[in-house]
């Protein structure tokens, strides 16, 4: 039996926070691997110092040095510093060597290699405290491990196969005789041998890869948070955390507001039916959330209510644009570069897409060079919030969705847009901003917590 247990950031971003980890690691009875983001803040300065024109390296060098040396000074006793510094220099010293080579800021793949470093000190740092606790332990990047991606830098995606294949030689011999891999998440190596990023927030879907390499029998995604919750507690003061899902119901929404997870993490652990529980380091005895294959007779309709704003709907005009699916098709092309599509809906003379702000002038621009003869005219409408309802098999509750637009009437809620019958677990649609918080509010009363306020 093996258990991968992922921990972020805020979960190693400090002394306290690693101590944790380690306890929680440690304690776990399966064969485990421990996989780890990069300590808090790490990232966001890699990705600022290469983005600052007038960069100063040896700044940069002093900062990231500090903020881990600072921490390793305060969780190992002398022996081991001196010994962890030894291998905190050695990678320091490569590091040092990508970024002082002006000809490898020219390569593709650079911001993928230099926003993967953090992780490669994160991981270091905690098996070096699980030695010290007399456990063995020993840290792989990607590289040493066999995690390989394929795609476009800042964007990859795992290749799970060959993954598989190199860590049931790499890694798997290692668990078996008790020492405790602790793999860098976020990136894996390329056919090149170069890294490539999952893009941002991206280990938990690297955890996710590697229980899916390995067979595991569990992920653990060890976070700051109770695991996913009704609704944003910041709204909805009694949301709940939700004890189960289904992988349906957790990728639909963790691609919606909820920041909980990654939105890519549910599909490699669905694939091999491994069940992924998100845990929260600070408060190891809570439940969190359990996503699996069962599903539980509940008594409410609802599972979760989730938002996404900034979102604008482009509207294209086009007479009997649905007798054309030529120009439909040539439509969707031209959102073919946006970062993602929230929503489609079509009419007999229009078709909508559901964007981000950000997306528009980009769409526009493609738009451009469309044959103006074929469409008639493009409305943007900005300032709109997407509205997700989580819960089991929504299709085949008759009326259910009479009833949830009933209740955004009642607030007086003007709905834009909708998508229903994509999915059997989620029910989209689209709302003015200003009213999306009591939208939320509504249906979290009416159909999750079942006490209208
Ligand atoms: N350290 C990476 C990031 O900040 C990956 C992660 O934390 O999941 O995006
Ligand atoms: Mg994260």
């Amino acid at each position: 039996m093996i258990t991968v247990l992922k921990f972020g950031g805020t979960s190693v971003g400090s002394a306290e926070a690693l101590k944790r980890a380690a306890n929680i690691i440690v304690a776990e009875k399966n064969d485990k691997v421990a996989v780890v983001s990069a300590m808090s803040g790490i990232t966001n300065f890699l990705v600022g110092a290469l983005e600052d024109k007038n960069v100063d390296l040896e700044e940069v060098y002093t900062k990231f040095e500090e903020r881990h040396m600072t921490v390793a000074g305060e969780i190992f006793d002398e022996e081991r510093l001196e010994s962890f510094r030894k291998d905190f220099d050695e990678r320091f010293s490569q590091f040092k060597a990508l970024l002082n080579d002006r000809d490898n800021w020219n390569d593709p793949f650079f911001k993928d290699n230099v926003s993967s470093q953090g992780e490669r000190f994160s991981s270091l740092m905690l098996a070096h405290l699980i030695s010290s606790m007399g456990y063995k332990s020993v840290a792989l990047t990607s590289e040493m491990a066999g995690v390989y991606a394929i795609g476009n830098p800042l964007s990859g995606s795992c290749d799970l196969k060959k993954t598989s294949v190199s860590m049931a030689m790499n890694v798997r011999p290692m668990v078996e005789s008790g020492v405790i891999p602790i793999i860098t998440g976020f990136y894996g190596i390329n056919e090149d041998g170069k890294p490539l990023t999952f893009g941002r927030g991206g280990s938990d879907y690297a955890a996710s890869a590697i229980g899916n390499a390995l067979d595991a029998d569990m992920v653990e995604i060890w976070t700051d948070v109770n695991g996913f919750m009704s609704a944003d507690p910041r709204l909805v003061p009694d949301a709940v955390s939700i004890e189960e899902m289904n992988y349906s119901e957790a990728a639909e929404l963790a691609y919606f507001g909820a920041k909980v997870l990654h939105p890519r993490t549910i599909e490699p652990a669905r694939m091999k039916h491994i069940p992924v529980k998100i845990k929260n380091s600070y408060q190891p005895e809570h439940p969190g959330t359990l996503i699996h294959n069962l599903r539980k007779k509940r008594d409410a309709l609802l599972k979760s209510v989730a938002m996404k704003s900034d979102l604008s709907i482009v509207t294209l005009r086009s007479g009997e644009i649905a007798y054309r699916p030529k120009l439909m098709a040539k439509a969707l092309d031209k959102f073919g570069e946006v970062d993602a599509i929230y929503g489609v809906s079509t009419s007999l003379s229009t078709m909508a897409f559901l964007i981000h702000n950000n997306d528009v002038p980009k769409a526009l621009g493609n738009l451009r060079d469309m044959d103006l003869e074929d469409l008639e005219g493009i409305d943007v409408k900005s300032g709109v919030a997407l509205i997700c309802a989580v819960g089991d098999d929504l299709l085949d509750r008759s009326g259910f969705s009479g009833e949830v637009f009933g209740a955004v009437k009642d607030i007086g809620a003007n709905v834009e847009m909708i998508s229903e019958g994509a999915s059997d677990v989620s029910l989209n649609f689209v709302v003015p901003t200003e009213s999306a918080a009591d939208v939320i509010k509504i249906l979290h009363s009416r159909f999750v917590s079942g006490v209208e306020q």
